[in-house]
């Protein structure tokens, strides 16, 4: 730790983002690290359309589930640290050097706003302090479509996020590693996924923090957004 990391402490204690108990050092506690829902081996992939792989070092349930929505929806930004920090591990793990450049799935410039941060951006750039980079801008969402989380099934889902996003920055001919908050049914990372790639990326891998079980009283309350 430098001294502006120690001084940083001291003002805002680092606290686990699962138990919200302070720290000495910013992490999941061991004994949230001991229960938590993690996937297996903590990386499993889910393979989205298009034969995109996600990995995610944990399942939206429990612990992670309620840090997710304090981070997305109760204005809880310091979560993004150590759950950005498992996300890159598990991206590592997954991945291995497969990517050259970092991006996230942002939201609407309307919903940033409101919510004073981009969470994926958070996510994005702690998951990157593990390879001393940090993440690029290649997506802009070009409308402020209905959240996700209200529609009513994945034909939905796919059809809600279609022509919503656009691409910026220079994706052409790079290997691109993007980052999200939860995968749900993978329309939204997909259709990010096929938006660079139209852009001419040459790959994309996902990683999220969490994956959720896809089945339709799943869908609710899990959208973008
Ligand atoms: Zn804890």
């Amino acid at each position: 730790m430098n001294l502006m990391e120690e001084v940083k402490n001291l003002v805002f204690p680092p606290k686990c983002p699962l138990c919200e108990k302070i720290l000495e050092r910013p992490g999941i506690c061991q004994s949230c690290r001991s229960s938590a829902p993690w996937t297996e081996e903590g990386a499993a992939l889910r393979q989205l359309a298009d034969n995109i792989p996600c990995a995610a070092p944990f399942h939206y349930e429990g612990p992670i589930r309620a840090a997710l929505l304090r981070l997305k929806f109760h204005g809880c930004a310091s979560a993004a640290g150590p759950l950005g920090d498992a996300l890159g591990l598990c991206a590592e793990e997954a991945y291995g050097a497969a990517f050259d450049l970092v991006t996230w799935a942002p939201v609407s410039r309307k919903r940033r706003r409101r919510r004073g941060y981009d969470q994926a951006r958070l996510l994005a750039e702690s998951a990157c302090r593990r390879w001393k980079t940090k993440p690029v801008r290649l997506l802009r969402k070009i409308q402020d479509n209905p959240a996700q989380s209200s529609m009513k099934d994945a034909a939905a889902r796919t059809e809600n996020v279609k022509n919503v996003y656009q691409a910026e920055g220079a994706p052409y001919g790079k290997r691109i590693l993007l980052i999200d908050d939860i995968c749900t049914t993978g329309s939204t990372l997909s259709a990010c996924a096929q938006t660079l790639l139209n852009a001419g990326a040459s790959g994309i891998f996902c990683a999220a923090v969490a994956l959720t079980g896809i089945n339709a009283e799943n869908q609710q309350e899990y959208g973008k957004e």
